[in-house]
């Protein structure tokens, strides 16, 4: 087992936990480490973002945590920075760069918020054309990186509802072309099981077949479960690392106080 999740939400945005009952429940199932990630503030929408005016009292709240718990568990501030954020990344640890709209001609358009609201993003903007949205949704997964974060999480967040399943080769080319793209400014991609705790899919983000680019391409992965719900901290991580021994992986990276470190699988 993976006794780390360095991808977690809590009240601060749209989790259901407090900081609090997260580490404890991290404690509980005996993990060494956790990191907090909540979403970053986006001019708009304030239904699952941090509020702006909270980001000081989220890091002054992870830090009492990490002093009442040392020598327990070690407990990380990061932030899930949504490509349209501007907040400051630089007093958090690490940062997981991901992109959770489409922006086109000024609208945004959420990825995973709904099949619907996907569906109808793909017929009004894009005439229908699913290709033509994957393309506009790697081309911002791309710029993400360019802002350089930690990792980048869910790479292939478009898959959630399955309305891509269907296009292959023609969809797997552009998908994995922007991963190794994206792989060469960031090396380091989430592998991220909340849609399968979610009940979505049936295999993490990203996809097998991004799995073994990433492999390709000398990438490391960071295991995560996106978690909303501390019943879910470790949600298919066995599995998960089963998938990524049969892509070729021997380690997953582990955050510690001096940066990375490599852990076994
Ligand atoms: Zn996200
Ligand atoms: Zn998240």
């Amino acid at each position: 087992m993976i006794p780390f999740n360095f991808h977690t939400h809590t009240t601060f945005s749209d989790g259901i936990d407090t900081p609090e009952q997260m580490v404890l429940a991290a404690m509980q199932k005996e993990f060494e480490a956790i990191g907090i990630t909540d979403h970053s503030f986006t001019p708009f929408d304030t239904t699952y973002c941090m509020q702006e005016k909270n980001v000081p009292v989220y890091i002054k709240t992870l830090r009492a945590l990490k002093k009442k718990y040392a020598g327990k568990i070690e407990i990380y501030c990061g932030i899930e920075q949504d490509l349209f954020s501007d907040c400051d990344t630089r007093p958090f640890d690490y940062v997981i760069g991901s992109v959770h709209y489409i922006k086109v001609n000024g609208a945004f358009y959420p990825v995973d918020e709904t099949k619907d609201k996907q569906l109808e993003c793909i017929e009004k903007l894009f005439g229908g054309d699913r290709i033509a949205y994957a393309k506009a949704y790697y081309e911002q997964v791309e710029q993400m990186a360019k802002q350089r974060p930690t990792m980048i999480g869910h790479f292939d967040l478009l898959t959630k509802f399955g309305l891509f399943d269907d296009l292959g080769a023609d969809y797997e080319a552009i998908a994995a072309s922007s991963m190794r793209r994206v792989l060469k400014t960031v090396p380091i991609i989430e592998v991220n099981t909340g849609a399968m705790a979610r009940g979505y899919r049936k295999t993490p983000y990203p996809a097998a077949f991004l799995l073994r680019t990433v492999r390709e391409c000398g990438g490391e992965v960071v295991l995560s479960s996106d978690c909303h719900d501390a019943r879910q901290l470790d949600y298919a991580f066995d599995a998960t690392c089963t998938e990524l021994k049969n892509a070729g992986f021997s380690h997953v990276l582990r955050f510690c106080e001096h940066g990375w470190e490599r852990r076994s699988i």
